[in-house]
């Protein structure tokens, strides 16, 4: 496709823009068309990329930001200017919190109107609006710096801590020509974009020595560790040192969730009791109740740290051992030295076994029910085995109780497969990620989904529905948020601020669009619906009627919701 600059002889900025990412072998970009970058996306088309468009610029930027978690490469999204922009930053935003690779790419308004606020289109200063959420924020001026900006954009995304860039493309940039010969000369392929970072000798014996000395050892592994696609290096790790581990969410399936050295269903026990723990790319921020207090245990743990950025060891509580380096190079170091270490004590590994058998058996009691109608428990238990028979599937889940108890309900067999609300703990990532992990595997996706949380991105129904995407959206419908039972004091007409339309049907929305709808009430309606929709590979959407009585406020952030914080 040429545009309008473009002869034999001279070429543009639509044309550089798409000749440096298809150099560095990026192949799909998520967005949104509008003005300037429609003849972009078009261009990014016609030239073999995948483009995919969205309803919402915020759901293309999470599609964008999941596809940099699973690849390690950055994911693109592009939007139009100002509202488009920010749409899109948040999620910037949350794919920077994260730690995840992106690129946000907008088109920008005239520069000269633009800094004499003189009132153009869509005036705003993105770049700077940019600048506190992202890791990095650059502005490209001049056609001849394409290549080297995206080069720029690129290695800032994914070396050391990776996080979300934002690129401002000013839509006369677009239409800028140089020579052609000149343009090709100018794009930059990365070379080595991810260099190893190699820990220092004394750091890994340090590290090693108070392992030595640990009776009640524990190693936590975070999504850095599944980020950073070290599996084989990290089961060496874990199976020869015999130390029990825990997942975080989203390194649940880095080694299997019925791996006999997993301690999940002893989380808290091992939490409070161990002595020294062993961090693998995971934060002591608040998922992990930042280090201390009750969580804990009374005894002081002593802490080892592997992470990339220096800047997180002794962030909550001070590290005792901190370990800097890329989590493959740092393992593998371990690895090399952990003979010397002696295995945990059968006490110990007894204690956690104990402590598992009781509280698996307790599940084991509540998952066996049938209540009628379905509660949370009936209905994660079915998702649970139907999905143990298609390990390759990628689980998206988001909401407050459908969050907590997935997550503690539902095993992941294999690494990068479990995407969910992450380090803000957020909701409104569920289309997005699920559109995003279908496109870069093309393998099936369920999304279990709060009625609450499906309603954030819920309309990119229609964007799985356009591209066929093998998306099945499993909706837990208990008439609002938490659950669907509160009422109005006043006896208004106006239903409480947590009551959604009751018994809404959901899967007429995607039948609206082409795809399939069940409507379930039972464990073996959705088993049915489950199986039938994963096998068939095309767009899906089970509206699971759940006892609209079920469900706490907050979910399992009570003691973070001021007023139920107050009543504990
Ligand atoms: P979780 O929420 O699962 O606990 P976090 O997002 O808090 O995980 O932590 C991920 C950590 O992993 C971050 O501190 C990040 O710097 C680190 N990290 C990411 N990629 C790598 C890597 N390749 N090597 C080392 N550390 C990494």
């Amino acid at each position: 496709m040429t545009t309008e600059n473009q002869t034999p002889e001279l070429t543009d900025g639509f044309h550089l823009v798409i000749d440096a990412l298809k150099a560095n072998d990026i192949n799909t970009i998520f967005g949104l068309v509008g003005i300037p970058i429609t003849d972009l996306c078009r261009l990014a088309q016609a030239e073999g990329m995948r483009f995919i468009g969205f309803r919402h610029e915020q759901h293309a930027g999470n599609a964008a930001a999941i596809a940099g978690f699973m690849t390690q490469k950055p994911g693109i999204c592009l939007t139009v200017s100002a509202p488009g922009f920010l749409n899109g930053l948040t999620a910037l935003a949350n794919a920077t919190v994260n730690c995840f690779p992106m690129i946000l790419i907008s088109g920008s308004s005239e520069r000269e109107i633009v800094d004499l606020a003189q009132g153009d289109y869509e005036e705003m200063d993105q770049l700077n609006a940019a600048k506190p959420y992202a890791k990095a924020a650059y502005r490209i001026n001049k056609a001849e710096d394409i290549g080297i900006g995206i080069a720029r954009a690129i290695r800032t995304a994914v070396s050391g801590r990776p996080g979300g860039v934002y690129l401002d493309l000013p839509a006369q940039l677009l239409s800028q020509s140089i020579s052609a010969a000149e343009g090709k000369k100018s794009i930059v392929r990365v070379v080595d974009p991810v260099p190893r970072q190699i820990p220092a000798n004394d750091a890994i014996e340090r590290a090693l020595n108070v392992l030595k000395n640990a009776k009640r050892p524990l190693i936590l592994l975070g999504k850095g560790a599944a980020y950073a696609q070290a599996d084989s290096e990290i089961r060496a790790l874990v199976e020869k040192s015999g130390i029990p581990y825990l997942p975080m969410s989203m390194a649940k399936g880095l080694l299997p969730d019925n791996h006999p050295q997993s301690a999940s269903a002893a989380r808290s026990f091992v939490l409070a009791e161990a002595d020294v723990v062993l961090l693998i790319g995971a934060r002591l921020n608040w998922l992990l109740a930042h280090g201390k207090g009750k969580t804990w245990g009374k005894e002081p743990k002593k802490f080892i740290q592997i992470d990339i950025s220096p800047t997180e060891v002794d962030s909550n509580v001070p590290i005792e051992a901190p370990v800097i380096g890329d989590i493959g190079s740092c393992v593998s170091a371990l690895v090399s030295g952990i003979a010397s270490v002696s295995k945990p004590s059968p006490e110990w590994l007894g204690a956690i076994a104990d402590k598992k058998e009781k509280n698996m058996s307790k599940m084991a009691e509540t998952l066996a029910k049938n209540p009628s109608p379905m509660n949370f428990h009936s209905a994660l238990r079915t998702i649970r085995d139907v999905l143990k028979t298609r390990p390759d599937v990628n689980l998206v889940n988001e909401g407050a109780n459908t969050l907590d108890f997935c997550r503690a309900i539902v095993d992941m067999y294999q690494p990068r497969k479990r995407f969910d609300s992450g380090t803000w703990g957020i909701m409104g990532i569920g289309m997005g990620y699920s559109i995003g992990a279908a496109v870069t595997s093309g393998l099936p996706v369920v999304a279990v989904e709060g009625d609450s949380a499906f309603g954030f991105s819920g309309m990119e129904i229609e964007t799985i529905c356009r591209y066929k995407l093998p998306v099945t959206v499993v909706v837990f419908n208990n008439n609002g948020v938490y659950r669907g039972t509160d009422v109005n004091p006043t006896g208004g007409s106006d239903v409480a601020p947590t009551v959604f339309v009751k018994n809404a049907r959901y899967d007429k929305m995607m039948e609206a669009f082409g795809g399939v709808g069940y409507n379930v009430t039972t464990p073996q309606e959705l088993e049915v619906a489950l199986t039938e929709a994963i096998a068939a590979g095309k767009p899906a959407l089970i509206n699971a009627v759940i006892d609209e009585t079920a469900g706490t406020e907050s979910g399992r952030l009570t003691n973070l919701n001021p007023s139920t914080a107050a009543k504990k």
